[in-house]
């Protein structure tokens, strides 16, 4: 009954080995199954046609019957354009090819009655169309027009090898006139029923060929919640196999050292927030599986001490424990402020990084494999291959999104069983995307800040305010405080963003002269001594002045400052803004940000600058980071696999997405399995869908 969805896209009557080329390469559709789950991009009206007399200047998609009365080639600097001189019982228009012309003269008839269609523009005193959808008035006919015609992906090639949304039209409803329509059901009949959904059938007829807006909508909410369903049934699943499969080592005990600390050394009074998040740390580490945990806090929640924390427990148990963050200065940092703690607690720890001398690099070496060295703090240079533990119990990933998943999987093979692993985020992570990039990871979050905190002031002021900034900059640093400036260094190797940092340390140099002023300056050019000298002078509070770039973006805590000046903040995204504010506001004083920027500001800038002044919640300025960014670029190129989504849309569908994840839990708690008769149609889905290799096989 059912036709063979694996069958290659060549054998559809329409497609030939020519088409199915450029399906391949152009929309990666190599199957039946692929092209069936092509979804229109959008729908719109053909059963209206448009005069040309009666075109408004307003870039809208049009309709139009008319005929070509001639074509012209124009030449245009090194190229050509082919213009047609199209008419209609009302005027006149052009139409216009910037590419593909060989083709269309072939294939286009002149003085005979053509549909045309697509978006207008107002040139040189008349309207044109460019690029045009042709389609003989004699063809026109035979087709139905739809109120709600589907708009399919499309690429330039295909366009111009004629494989234009028509076409593709047509190949679609061939291969439903193939199938007879009858598609085998994906969803449970519980799930159906419970959701109201309509069925696999419905859906896929009324989102290629929708019959009303109404069943439109029902075949796309049917559509995206199945899509949702399965990938967070797989992340849920494969957290649950995770669990089953992989022990991990049981830290069955609270000992010394954790007791020591908890009672004698806690620098302050943990938030409740920190409290909980141990106590979840503490039930995975003494459960019998590997931990796999993400720790989501705002800046400044206070994350670190929870690692340190939980890197006791592992100690506790006669384990080694690591902490591995981006930077060498955010090494050093984490180094620094743990150094101390473990002196307390006679706990060896020690710094790895790429500007470790030889010598001190081979003495780590040996005491990590002797089992000397019972803390690694470092940078990427933890994962290199002659770094070996005697037994690493706990590895801690400090701003993860700085990481790729093949570094989480690397810190994993450090054992001969994986270690426990928490993985800490900078920044917080929108919940729908953690949810779908995370989802195979257990979550905690810190959603509280350290008591006594006070709001950091943040304003917007323009380059011609800077003369106020600088007085203000002096009153604080005569109230003894210290300040950040930040440039922007959007490319560690431009020279205008070089040229910018001096110029700008030129100017506050002179500003701010010798003796009564001492200034640092940080850039990602120095030589990690020289940074690192820098640093510490600053925090050590001999120089009051920081000027940096964005090397100081993530985890620098430097209390006793207090003014956070990013210059060029329109330059800036909004997480990096975030961060660096958050350089701020770690002491009892009050803090201020100033965004400095010049008068021209695009929409997204205003947005971000706007969204800076009004909160300082993290989590919120991360949904609107999500919304202005989206969410390939928010979590980087490495991770987007999961977010190549075919018809749901991770930011709008949220609610879809939470319901998806709800019920795929439910399920997998009833039937971990999917042994059930009723959970047949799940089983059978999902090993389906195992065959592709874009979602599924997304970590390692
Ligand atoms: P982040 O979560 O950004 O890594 P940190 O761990 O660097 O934050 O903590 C920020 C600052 O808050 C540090 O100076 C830290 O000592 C302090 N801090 C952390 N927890 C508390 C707490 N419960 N009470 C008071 N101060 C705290
Ligand atoms: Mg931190």
């Amino acid at each position: 009954m059912n036709i063979n969805l694996q069958t290659p896209i060549d054998y559809l009557k329409g497609v030939g080995p020519n088409r199915a080329d450029l399906l391949r390469k152009e929309l990666n559709i190599h199957t039946y199954q692929d092209l069936i789950n092509l979804f229109p991009n959008r729908y719109i009206d053909k059963t209206q046609y448009h005069k040309i007399s009666q075109l408004q200047r307003n870039n809208a998609e049009v309709q139009i019957v008319g005929k070509i009365t001639k074509f012209e080639e124009v030449a245009q600097k090194n190229k050509k354009r082919l213009v047609a001189t199209f008419q209609d019982d009302t005027g006149i228009m052009q139409l216009v090819w910037f590419r593909g012309q060989k083709w269309i003269r072939e294939n286009t008839k002149l003085n005979t009655p053509y549909v045309i269609f697509g978006k207008i523009n107002w040139f040189n005193g008349r309207f044109s169309l460019p690029h045009p959808e042709l389609e003989l008035v004699s063809e026109h006919k035979k087709n139905l027009r739809l109120s709600m015609q589907p708009i399919y992906p499309s690429t330039e090639k295909l366009s111009n090898k004629g494989i234009t949304n028509r076409v593709l039209g047509k190949i679609m409803q061939q291969l439903f006139i193939d199938s007879k329509g009858k598609f085998y059901e994906t969803l449970p009949d519980t799930l159906l029923s419970k959701l109201k959904l309509i069925s696999k059938n419905e859906a896929l007829i009324n989102v290629h060929f929708p019959k009303n807006s109404e069943l439109l909508s029902k075949a796309q909410f049917r559509l995206k919640f199945e899509e949702l369903f399965y990938i967070q049934l797989q992340l849920i699943l494969k957290n649950l196999i995770h669990k089953s499969k992989i022990k991990g080592f049981p830290f069955s005990q609270v000992g010394n050292y954790f007791n020591t600390f908890f009672k004698s050394h806690l620098p302050f009074e943990l938030t409740n927030a920190q409290k909980r998040v141990l106590k979840e740390i503490r039930h995975d580490l003494g459960s019998n599986a590997q931990m796999n945990r993400l720790l989501q806090g705002d800046v400044g929640s206070g994350k670190t001490i929870v690692a340190f924390m939980s890197m006791l427990m592992a100690l506790d148990n006669g384990f080694q424990a690591c902490l591995m963050a981006p930077t060498e200065i955010l090494s050093v940092q984490h180094y620094n402020g743990l150094l101390e703690l473990c002196n307390n607690l006679n706990i060896s720890i020690k710094l790895l990084t790429g500007s470790t001398k030889t010598l001190t690099r081979r003495e780590i070496h040996e005491n990590l494999e002797n089992g000397e060295l019972q803390i690694l703090i470092g940078t990427h240079a933890l994962l290199e291959d002659k770094v070996k533990f005697k037994n690493l119990g706990l590895a801690i990933i400090d701003e993860q999104h700085r990481f790729g998943v093949a570094q989480r999987s690397k810190l994993w093979k450090k054992n001969t069983s994986p270690p426990h692993i928490l993985v800490m985020t900078a920044t917080p992570i929108p919940r729908t995307l953690a949810m779908s990039v995370y989802g195979d990871l257990d979550i905690s979050i810190i959603d509280e800040l350290p008591p006594g905190r006070q709001a950091i002031k943040t304003v917007h002021r323009y380059d011609k305010n800077r003369l106020n900034v600088f007085k203000f900059i002096r009153d604080e640093i005569a109230k003894g405080r210290q300040v950040y400036i930040v440039y922007p260094l959007i490319q560690e190797s431009s020279k205008m963003d070089y040229k910018d940092l001096m110029d700008g340390y030129e100017s506050i140099v002179r500003d701010f002269p010798l003796p009564d002023y001492q200034i640092s300056i940080v850039h990602g050019k120095m030589k990690p001594a020289d940074k690192d000298y820098e640093m510490q002078r600053f925090i050590k509070g001999e120089t009051q002045i920081m000027v940096a770039t964005t090397v100081i973006e993530v985890g620098v805590n430097v209390p006793n400052a207090s003014v956070m000046i990013i210059e060029s903040a329109e330059r800036f995204g909004l997480s990096q803004l975030h961060q660096l504010r958050g350089r701020v506001g770690r002491g009892a004083e009050q803090s201020y940000c100033i965004l400095m920027t010049s008068h021209k500001l695009s929409n997204d800038s205003k947005v971000r600058l706007e969204t800076m002044t009004r909160t300082s919640d993290g989590f919120e300025i991360a949904e609107v980071d999500l919304r202005l960014r989206g969410p390939g670029d928010i979590m980087g190129t490495q991770q987007s696999g999961i977010l190549n989504l075919k018809i749901a849309d991770i930011i709008k569908d949220n609610d879809i997405l939470q319901s998806a994840r709800f019920y795929a839990k439910k399920v997998l708690e009833k039937d971990p399995s999917l042994a059930l008769p009723e959970h047949q149609v799940i089983l059978n889905t999902y090993r389906e869908l195992g065959k592709y290799k874009n979602i599924w096989n997304y970590i390692s």
